[in-house]
């Protein structure tokens, strides 16, 4: 793969569980917001690829207790992030921004399969490339999906769009009131005082292999964008 030069490259995560405003399914007040935000970024030159949960649909743990083998709960997981996926995709077309869905899972008719120097291939022609299925095996999370894909293709930092959290505390804020905001930490630390960013997985991923996470709120105004276009919100991970 060509590892020379390029344009800021940015691999967004976009959590599920913001795609469902709280519920199960699909807000699409919220999917059009955040693709509204996208768009501005992409005219500006960044290269924008998105990994997208599923959480909003089904977590193969959660599956589980419910009595469901964890395989095929986490394939309905995976499932659940294609159709995720299809309406950001939809959005982002309304905005007039051409874009491309690659699944880890084949399914033609709706994605194309996952072939990362094609994907390589639309971000520089500025399309928005958007990745379906997670890594299209269970046990693995759309974080750590999140790091491998940004590492695949190039990109210069994984910017982690979580729901109802703003950045890395050091207690979870909304039990603690004391909890104080990292603007940046190491991985070792966010590993080592599991501080519920993301799994340790995608933690130990970026670590080895030196990826920087922004972890930042998806619920401000203009948060999606400002990441984007590498303003320095939330909290990086990786010094
Ligand atoms: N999943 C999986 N393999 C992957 C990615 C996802 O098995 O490579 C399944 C897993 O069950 C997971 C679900 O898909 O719980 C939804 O993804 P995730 O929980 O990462 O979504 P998010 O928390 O970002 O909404």
């Amino acid at each position: 793969l060509d590892g020379k030069s390029h344009p800021r490259r940015v691999l967004l995560k976009l959590s599920g569980e913001a795609f469902g405003g709280g519920a199960v399914g699909i807000d699409p007040a919220v999917v059009r917001r955040i693709a509204e935000e996208i768009v501005p970024a992409v005219s500006n030159g960044v290269q924008v690829a998105i990994v997208v949960g599923g959480g909003n649909f089904f977590r193969g743990a959660q599956l589980q207790q419910a009595g469901i083998d964890r395989s095929r709960g986490d394939y309905m997981g995976m499932l659940g992030t294609v159709m995720n996926c299809l309406a950001l995709q939809d959005f982002l077309e309304q905005e007039g921004q051409a874009t491309r869905v690659q699944s880890a899972i084949s399914m033609t008719q709706v994605a194309e399969p996952y072939i990362p120097l094609k994907a390589i291939r639309h971000l520089e022609k500025g399309r928005v490339v958007i990745f379906g299925a997670g890594a299209g095996m269970p046990y693995f999370s759309t974080d750590t999906v999140s790091i491998q894909r940004a590492l695949e293709i190039h990109c210069d930092e994984v910017l982690m769009g979580k729901n109802g959290v703003d950045g890395v505390y050091t207690a979870d804020p909304r039990k603690d009131a004391n909890a104080k905001k990292f603007t940046t930490l190491d991985y070792h630390r966010a590993l080592v005082d599991n501080l519920a960013v993301m799994d340790a997985s995608a933690l130990s991923m970026a670590r080895d292999n030196h990826m920087m996470i922004r972890v930042f709120g998806l619920e401000g105004q203009s948060n999606v964008t400002r990441a984007l276009e590498g303003q320095e919100i939330g909290t990086l991970v990786g010094t």
